[in-house]
């Protein structure tokens, strides 16, 4: 649920002819963003009374925000590109859609595992495996392997295998085992299925908890914003269920990341390279984490989450992230042969 209600009343709002109305010179930055949280409010007014640079913001799904990029050319008046996928962060790029950024900066602050050529990771997510605490012992879903054992059958809840948190998941997989054990994966994860796919992270928590999957994978700040709630409900779900890390003593835990980049016909190039190395200043790296329950990419930002200290420290997957968009195209072909769809 990344999508808010309002983004096409933000996106008429914001049309390219209100854009075009502003001159190059002007202190505004007009960004493209697939990044939907009520508490990134903040973030934005932050930059603006620091710098003075007033903010534009289209929000929309990361594939309509690109298109628009690409029929606009030359004539976009788009500056930044935000999105929570690497693996579409990797397509931007693949496309063109990307200006180079040199940036002393961002090159120190944003670990080189997190960067790509021409965009930056701002904050990480991980991927975990959720498991019913009456159903399950913890040892048995230690791995994502153990997603597709034939002793989790009728057991696996998860959001559709088009959703590029499985897509780039999928993409690592791949990345590490090769194709065709990554295939095998998937054809046992979907042999596993409780149900067809449907919903999103915290529908998946929520069947976990009420007893309908056994197994289910998430993004963390999902789990984390399930942890902070005051709500009755949420907090009896939480008791219900056990976070596991996965893979801790193999590759580490599959993480993707919000990140952006400055477009090639970026009208306000100087004030987006001053947007991108604002959200990597200890101030914007503290929002990711307090705001919205992510990790921040910079490793010196200190952050003050309960709930991220109560999932404690793990071993993230440190494949970088610009090669998850290389098997994307291949992860979504293989979903589609196996039925995860
Ligand atoms: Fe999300």
């Amino acid at each position: 649920m990344c999508f808010r209600v309002t983004r096409p009343l933000i996106a008429t709002l914001f049309s390219s002819a209100f854009f075009a109305t502003a001159s190059a010179d002007d202190k505004i930055l007009n960004i493209y963003s697939a990044r939907h949280y009520q508490t990134d409010e903040q973030l934005y007014s932050a930059f603006t009374k620091s710098t003075g640079i007033r903010i534009n913001r289209i929000e929309g799904k990361e594939e309509e925000l690109m298109e628009r990029v690409r029929n606009e050319g030359a004539n976009s008046p788009a500056d930044v590109f935000i999105s929570v996928d690497a693996a579409r962060l990797s397509a931007a790029h693949e496309l063109g859609l990307f200006a180079p950024v040199q940036s002393k900066i961002l090159e120190s602050r944003i670990p080189a595992h997190l960067r790509a050529e021409d965009w930056f990771s701002f904050s990480t997510r991980a991927r975990v495996i959720i498991y019913a605490k009456a159903a399950v012992k913890a040892e048995d879903v230690q791995s994502y392997a153990d997603l597709a054992d034939p002793k989790l059958k009728g057991k696996v809840c998860t959001r559709s295998g088009s959703h590029p948190y499985n897509l780039s998941l999928m993409a690592a997989i791949i990345a590490h085992h090769g194709e065709a054990n990554a295939e095998a994966w998937a054809r046992g994860v979907v042999a596993n299925f409780a149900r067809p796919p449907k919903g999103g992270d915290t529908d998946q928590i929520k069947a976990v908890a009420a007893g309908e999957c056994a197994v289910a994978i998430s993004n963390s700040y999902y789990v984390a914003r399930l942890m902070r709630s005051d709500k009755a409900e949420d907090k009896k779900d939480i008791d219900r269920i056990g976070v596991v890390w996965p893979d801790q003593k193999t590759n580490g835990t599959h993480i993707n990341v919000s990140g952006a980049g400055v477009l090639k016909h970026a009208p306000h190039k100087e004030a987006a390279v001053k947007f991108l190395e604002y959200l990597a200043s200890d101030d914007a790296q503290r929002h990711f984490a307090d705001g919205n329950n992510e990790w921040p990419a910079v490793p010196s930002a200190k952050v003050a989450n309960p709930a991220l200290e109560k999932l404690g420290k793990f071993k993230p997957d440190t494949l970088p992230v610009g090669s998850l968009g290389m098997y994307r195209a291949k992860a979504q072909m293989i979903f589609d042969r196996v039925g995860f769809r």
